[in-house]
Order: structure tokens, then C-alpha cells, then sequence
């Protein structure tokens, strides 16, 4: 029988009532490894109100012990890495060593959330006034919520229940219904860290069950990671009902390659970059800019992509697997068509691409279009897909402009030996992650995940500092201590003195 996913209610797996569950398939083969609930409302709700009763126990536990869980979990998760990686790449179709980078990226945020009491601390300034001192504190919210995309199962809910928990709050996760069963390993392993009961909970489902939690009276803050139609209506939806809301969406990320750059260094990062994890990175690199000479290392480019090639996730020489799911595998087709009805060039082609002995799997194979414009599809939209696109232009400038005047602000990077170049790169472009001479620019996470512009909607982004700030609430005192009780009389001003 399909092994049934459970909700995670108070610290028990628990099959839901519910009469819609939704497979689980393996994107390589079709098999459908499990099928996950969603979740019925009553379901939902007493999630939300377990997390909000673990809460009135949870926030007065010492700040040490609090980080204690943390530094228990993230030695578990290294002792269960491989372990992990491989259920996760059973269930996405990642190559195995994609998959463990995908465990490690998440490990390294629950190894910060062990520095929680010195992130969380407050300020303190001693005589704001005669004898008056003024200090303040981090104070966690109550029940937080997470939904999460299905690209990155195991590293984006470590961005957030982690955190969230070591602040001080419970929190509500909702995976992607399309990869759930390594969210459950991550929760599960929680448990055996010695979470109590009730911290974190795991509701299964799609829009019904995002939207109940998104208006429900008692989840002051919601992360989310995904796609920009669903963001702007979380953040939207969320704000209105007057909630904290950090939405994280789609991209289309840019690399300029400058003449002086290293051409053997730029064909690898881009292939890498472009094509790795069928695409389907947010900070993917989809579109090349090659200004001015830098164009002619287009055809080395092809030969180095046309040499990729997908497959399982236990093929060592896989460059990376399936797409997510059939329906994602034919959008990409559409967009390659669309490219080149419009009169892009094709100079590879990965419609038609077959994997021995999985006939039934979402194989692209790599794809490039040189003859891009900024009108066609292939450019204006996230494609998602193992397709990357070149632009030719003469200048730097020409490059800034070109990217500035995109409406995503995910991620990018410029190859160059200049350092002149790098710094009025780094300095113009509206993108919230740079890399120079760094293709995929993920900050770590004693810095922020800070995407800009219709790629993150919100203020505090995901980790770091940001994401304390984020989760708690501060709380700012003024103190004065008489040392006597003569009576000064009445201070009629607003003024300390
Ligand atoms: P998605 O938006 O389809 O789904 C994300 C989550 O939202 C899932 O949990 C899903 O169940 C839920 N959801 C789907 N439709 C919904 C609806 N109508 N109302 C409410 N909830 C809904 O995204 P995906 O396909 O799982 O993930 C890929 C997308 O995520 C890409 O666009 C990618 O760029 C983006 N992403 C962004 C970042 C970032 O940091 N900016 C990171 C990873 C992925």
C-alpha cells in the first residue's frame, strides 16, 4: 500500500480525515512513492491552537536551552546527511551530491540558530537621563507559519522553523505537496533533538490550507518561499490581515561576463550555474550578458553545456536530474518554442531528450538561445528549466541598464579582472545578491538571503539578523531607581531629566 504522509500535531504523526490526498511521484520514473494529505480545516486549526498553547510554555525557556535543541539537532542532521540527501533526491530527482548540498545549506542555518542569545540580544545605554537607564529586549511573536516551495526541501524550512523556534516562537510548517517526505525526515529528527512537543507543527496541503493560515487570528507572522503570483497574494492576503509577512519569489537572474575575464573560468561557473539542478534554483543563472568581446566564447559556451547531461540521482555522471513534474517539464517545452517562433536561436536544443531506461522521466536536456530580446518570453519570464539565454551588448553600462530595468532582483553576478568594474557593478545594479567572479551568490548564514525588488516583497529577510528582527518583537524599557523618597513634585514635561 502507498505509505500515507502524516500531519505532525503536539508532537504525534497523525493520519489526517481528510478525503484528498495528492501523490507523491518520483519525477525519474512516475512511481508514486506516497501520497500527502491536504489537511481539513478542523485539522489546521488544531494545529495552529497546539502551537499556541506549547507557546505559553515554550517562550519562558532559558535562551541557553533553547539554543541546546538547536546544537543537538544540527549533529543529527550531520549524522543523517547522507540519509536525508537520499530520500530527498528520490523525491525531486536531484543528483545525490545536489541533494546533500541542499541538506548542508539548511544544517548551516540551524548551526546560527545555536548563536541565538548573542543574535537576539537588545541595547542597552546607561544614563539616557540624570539616574535613568534605557535598555531593550527580543521578544518572540507566538505562532509563526511557513510555506515552502518544492525546489528546495530541506534547505528552505531549515531557513525558517529554526530560527523561528530558537526565537522564542512555535511555528506552523506547510511544505510543498510535491516533496513533503523530506520535510518530515527534518521534523522528525527535530523531535529526537529533544524539541518538546508542539513546537513545531506540520499541516500538509495547497491553497485551502495556505489561505486558512494565512487569515487565521492567532499566526502573527508568515514566511514564504515560491513562485511570484503565489507571493504577492500571500503578502498581500497576509498584510491586509494586519500580519508580518517576508515573501521570497521567482527570479531571473543575470551573469555579465566582461572581455577581461578568464574564459575558461566563466565557461565553468555558467555551465554550473545555468543548467545545475535542471535549473530550478531561484539564484539560477538563466540569462548570460556578454559585453562586448566576451561574445565570442558563445560557441565554447555550447560545446561545454551541450556535454551535460541529465539522469538519476544515484548516476554519478549525471549533471542533474529530472524537472519537478510532467506539467513543469511541458511550460519549459512551451517557452523553448516560444523562443524560437520569436526568432531567438536555438543553439541547443533539450526538448527531445531521453534518459536509458527511464522513458517516463521530465528529462530537458541543456538548452541556449543566443539573439535574445528583452520583449520575448524566454526573457520576461522565470522559465525554471535547463535554459539559459545570451545577450549581447558593448558596455558595461549597456549591461547595468539592462539588468536594472528588469523587474526581478534575485541574484547576479559579474566575471571580470577588473576591480573597477566590479565595484561600479556592485555598486549600481538594484539586485540584492552580488557575486563578483561568484556565479551563485547564496550568502551564508550569518548574513541575510536578501533578495530585492518583485523577488522578495517585505522588509526582514530569511536568517542572519534579519530574520531575529523578524521574529521577535522588541521591547524597549526606561528605568529610573529613586534612591530616596523625597518627592520632587509633579514632572508636567515629556522630558526626562
Ligand atoms: P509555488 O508558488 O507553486 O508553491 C510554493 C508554496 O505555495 C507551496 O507550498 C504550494 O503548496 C503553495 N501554493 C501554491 N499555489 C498556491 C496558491 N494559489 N495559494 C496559496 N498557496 C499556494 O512555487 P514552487 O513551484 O513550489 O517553487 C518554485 C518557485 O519558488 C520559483 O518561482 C522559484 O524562483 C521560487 N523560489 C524562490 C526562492 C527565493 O528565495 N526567492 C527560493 C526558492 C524558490
Amino acid at each position: 500500500m502507498t505509505k500515507k504522509v502524516p500531519l505532525l500535531i503536539n508532537g504525534e504523526m497523525v493520519q489526517s480525515k481528510t478525503q484528498h490526498w495528492i501523490p507523491v511521484t518520483n519525477p525519474a520514473t512516475q512511481e508514486v512513492i506516497a501520497e500527502v494529505p491536504c489537511a481539513t480545516p478542523d485539522e489546521v486549526n488544531h494545529a495552529v491552537a497546539m502551537a499556541k498553547a506549547a507557546f505559553q510554555t515554550w517562550k519562558e525557556v532559558p535562551v541557553s536551552d533553547r539554543a541546546r535543541v538547536m546544537l543537538r539537532y544540527q549533529a543529527l542532521l550531520k549524522e543523517h546527511h547522507d540519509e536525508i540527501a537520499t530520500l530527498l533526491s528520490q523525491e525531486t530527482g536531484k543528483t545525490f551530491e545536489d541533494a546533500k548540498g541542499d541538506v548542508w545549506r539548511g544544517i548551516e542555518v540551524v548551526e546560527h540558530a545555536c548563536h541565538i542569545a548573542s543574535l537576539s540580544m537588545g541595547e542597552t545605554v546607561e544614563n539616557v537621563a540624570r539616574k535613568v537607564d534605557c535598555y531593550s529586549y527580543t521578544q518572540p511573536l507566538g505562532v509563526c507559519v511557513g510555506i515552502t516551495p518544492f525546489n528546495f526541501p530541506a534547505m528552505i524550512p531549515l531557513w525558517m522553523f529554526p530560527m523561528a523556534i530558537a526565537c522564542g516562537n512555535t511555528f506552523v510548517l506547510k511544505p510543498s505537496e510535491q516533496d513533503p517526505l523530506t520535510p518530515m525526515r527534518l521534523a522528525e529528527l527535530f523531535q529526537q533533538a529533544g524539541a518538546p512537543a508542539g513546537l513545531l507543527q506540520i499541516v500538509h496541503g495547497t491553497k485551502d490550507v495556505v489561505d486558512q493560515l494565512l487569515v487565521h487570528p492567532d499566526t502573527p507572522a508568515i514566511s514564504f518561499v515560491g513562485s511570484v503570483a503565489v507571493g504577492e497574494h500571500i503578502y498581500k492576503t497576509g498584510t491586509d490581515h494586519m500580519k508580518r509577512v517576508q515573501a521570497f519569489a521567482g527570479a531571473k537572474n543575470h551573469m555579465v561576463i566582461m572581455p577581461d575575464a578568464q574564459k575558461s573560468h566563466v565557461i565553468n561557473n555558467l555551465v554550473g550555474s545555468s543548467v545545475g539542478a535542471a535549473g530550478q534554483r531561484c539564484m539560477a543563472i538563466s540569462v548570460a550578458v556578454f559585453v562586448g568581446a566576451s561574445r565570442e566564447w558563445i560557441p565554447e559556451l555550447t560545446d561545454a553545456l551541450a556535454k551535460v547531461r541529465p539522469g538519476v540521482w544515484n548516476d554519478p555522471q549525471a549533471g542533474y536530474g529530472p524537472l519537478i513534474n510532467p506539467q513543469a517539464k511541458q511550460r519549459v517545452l512551451r517557452f523553448i518554442q516560444e523562443g524560437k517562433d520569436a526568432g531567438a536561436e536555438c543553439l541547443l536544443d533539450g526538448s527531445d531528450c531521453k534518459v536509458d531506461g527511464y522513458p517516463e522521466g521530465n528529462w530537458i536536456g541543456p538548452t541556449f538561445f543566443k539573439g535574445v530580446t528583452t520583449e520575448m518570453s524566454i526573457y520576461t519570464e522565470e522559465i525554471f528549466g535547463p535554459v539559459l539565454i545570451a545577450i549581447e551588448v558593448d558596455t558595461l553600462e549597456q549591461a547595468i541598464e539592462l539588468i536594472n530595468a528588469n523587474p526581478y532582483g534575485n541574484g547576479t553576478s559579474i566575471f571580470t579582472a577588473s576591480g573597477a568594474a566590479a565595484r561600479k557593478y556592485q555598486h549600481e545594479i538594484q539586485v540584492g545578491q552580488v557575486g563578483i567572479n561568484v556565479p551563485v551568490p547564496v550568502p551564508l548564514p550569518f548574513f541575510s538571503f536578501t533578495g530585492w525588488r518583485k523577488s522578495f516583497y517585505g522588509d526582514q529577510h530569511a536568517y542572519g539578523k534579519q530574520a531575529v528582527r523578524f521574529y521577535t518583537e522588541t521591547k524597549t524599557v526606561t528605568a529610573r531607581w529613586f534612591e530616596d523618597d523625597l518627592a520632587s513634585g509633579p514632572n508636567m514635561t515629556i522630558q526626562l531629566k
